[in-house]
C-alpha cells in the first residue's frame, strides 16, 4: 500500500498520528509518513488503520494507493 501526505492540504490535526502511529507521525507541524512504513504495512489491522486515517483526515491530506 503507498500511502503520503499532502502538505498542501494538511493543516497539521496530528490526527493520523494518533490513528495510525506505527505509520505516520507528526513533525514540524505536519502530518508524515514514516520512512518504510507503508510498505511494510501488510498487516490487515495496519491497513485499516491507515484507511482510518485517511478517511478522517479533516482536510483529506492523506493519499492512498496501492
Ligand atoms: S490528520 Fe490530516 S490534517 Fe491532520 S496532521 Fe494528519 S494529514 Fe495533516
Amino acid at each position: 500500500m503507498k500511502v503520503s501526505v499532502d502538505r498542501s492540504l494538511c493543516y497539521g490535526s496530528a490526527e493520523c498520528a494518533h490513528r495510525a502511529p506505527a505509520v505516520f507521525a507528526f513533525e514540524d507541524g505536519y502530518g508524515v509518513v514514516r520512512p518504510g512504513a507503508a510498505e511494510s504495512a501488510e498487516d490487515p489491522r495496519v491497513r485499516e488503520e491507515i484507511r482510518e486515517a485517511a478517511e478522517k483526515c479533516p482536510s483529506q491530506a492523506i493519499v492512498l494507493g496501492e
